[in-house]
């Protein structure tokens, strides 16, 4: 048995490790176009954030120690060009040597992951411009900032990555400017949140413009120096990061006729399978089924790779695993902010045709008079037909992350309000008030499905 995997790093690796752990005799391969595998991406920012450490430090498992310590052939800079699922092989370049040669497989696993969005702009591959996706173009950027010493930078997107760097470049000592298309920063929140993040970014000097359209990057006056040009004016920079989102790699994928869902990524099933026998996808590559609407979704985050892979590599190796599925979770701090979402938000709601109550509510995080305490921000949306909570979103301070899990697992069990309203939490008051945030949010939501407040 020969399995073979294409691609390294989150979903590629838990594929392998779990094929090799499901069946020890088999074969299993990785080709991995980079030189890393197995490493923590979503740390890229906060790595950069400190000029003394490697990024090696994000690096899970080195590939010598997975091919001795694993038994798997990991062959990186070796890049997949074609998959021939009529013959079972892949047509791979060794890149250090150039030649192409055809590898067979009995069972495959496409992980080629998400690569960022460069919008066809002029001068957007000058020196100077960078997107952040990878160890590598972590390790050029980083690069760049500790040798140039750069005093501004401009990041286009007020996203994820928009957020996560402009804490990392502020820290790092330069003024950041975020330039965002939509009319607000973090189109997918509810304006509550995304109100709460940008007086944070304001807090932290971080000049933000939003509904800009960007028209050009020119090369500016002096060496180093690049000019924005947007329909808001022109602003001169020293860098500028493109984090204005990411699509699925399905390059290889489409040609070799995988069936792409509405997303635009691989349509697979909850065994992780393509329309494509023996052909298994799992990771950023691929969509997933949101357990709140049922329906296939792309939410591309690095545990729902690893999630994904695991089940895809363990069937692959002959199990028969399902994966649950996902409620969109996920979190990134801002500064002094944590920033928390989970389930549907307002626009998803409406593209579903569902009738929904969004529930705002604010509160403190600690026992009345115990020191520390911060404000949290709660955004519930709940259906009023069958007052089903179905989406969760929260800023502030204090473990709005795991409150946030809290309103995940209550989706995952498709409770209604009242029953998120009734659960039982802890309470001391260095943790939570007597009723914690979560609990509050619940009740106030009930008091707005009733017309109450
Ligand atoms: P994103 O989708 O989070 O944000 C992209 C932003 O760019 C949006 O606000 C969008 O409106 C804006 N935009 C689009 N085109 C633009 C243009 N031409 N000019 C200016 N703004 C424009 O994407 P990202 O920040 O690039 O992150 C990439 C992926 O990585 C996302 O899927 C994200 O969820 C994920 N990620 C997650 C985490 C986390 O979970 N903590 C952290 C980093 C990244």
């Amino acid at each position: 048995m020969r399995i073979v995997v294409i691609g390294g790093v989150a979903a590629g690796m838990s594929a392998a490790s779990q094929a090799k752990r499901r069946a020890p005799s088999a074969d299993v391969v990785v080709f991995e176009r980079g030189a890393w595998i197995s490493y923590g991406s979503c740390g890229i920012p906060y790595n950069i954030m400190e000029p003394a450490r490697t990024l090696d430090d994000l690096v899970v498992l080195q590939p010598d120690v997975a091919r001795k310590e694993r038994g798997i052939d990991v062959r990186v800079r070796h890049e997949v060009l074609a998959i021939r699922p009529e013959r079972k092989v892949v047509e791979v370049r060794d890149l250090d040597q150039c030649a192409a040669r055809e590898e067979p497989y009995d069972r495959l696993v496409v992980a080629t992951g998400a690569v960022p969005v460069r919008p066809p702009l002029p001068g957007i591959d000058l020196p100077g411009v960078f997107v952040l996706r990878t160890l590598p173009d972590g390790a050029v950027l980083k690069r760049h900032v500790g040798e140039t010493n750069p005093h501004e930078a401009v990041i286009l997107g007020g996203g994820y990555i928009g957020m996560e760097m402009a804490e990392a470049l502020r820290r790092r000592g330069l003024r950041v400017t975020i330039l965002e298309r939509a009319p607000q920063i973090l189109p997918g929140h509810h304006d509550e949140i995304a109100r709460t993040a940008l007086e944070e970014l304001k807090r932290n000097d971080v000049l933000v413009k939003t509904g800009v359209s960007v028209a050009s990057v020119v090369q500016g006056a002096t060496p180093g120096l690049l000019v924005v040009h947007t329909d808001q004016g022109a602003v001169a920079t020293d860098l500028v990061l493109v984090a204005v989102g990411v699509r699925p790699d399905v390059t290889l994928a489409q040609a070799a006729g995988l069936k792409m869902g509405a997303s635009g990524a691989v349509a697979v099933d909850d065994r992780q399978r393509t329309n494509v026998p023996h052909v298994f996808a799992a990771g950023d590559c691929a969509e997933a089924t949101h357990r709140v609407s049922g329906l296939p979704v792309w939410v591309p985050l690095g545990t729902t790779a690893n999630k994904q892979g695991k089940v895809a590599g363990a069937n692959a190796a002959g199990a028969d695993e399902r994966f649950a599925g996902i409620v969109g979770s996920a979190a990134f701090k801002l500064f002094d902010l944590e920033v928390g979402r989970t389930g549907l938000g307002m626009r998803e709601i409406r593209e579903l045709g569902l009738d929904a109550v969004a529930s705002v509510s604010r509160h403190r995080t600690r026992g009345h008079a115990y020191p520390g305490s911060r404000m949290i921000h709660t955004v519930l949306f709940v259906q009023r037909e069958n007052r089903r909570l179905l989406g969760a979103q929260m800023a502030g301070g204090d473990a709005v992350a795991k409150r946030i899990d809290v309103f995940a697992a209550a989706l995952q069990a498709g409770m209604t309000i009242d029953e998120v309203e009734q659960l039982d939490l802890t309470y001391a008051p260095p943790f939570a008030p007597v009723y914690d945030p979560i609990l509050i949010a619940a009740g106030v939501a009930m008091k707005d499905l009733a017309g109450r407040r």
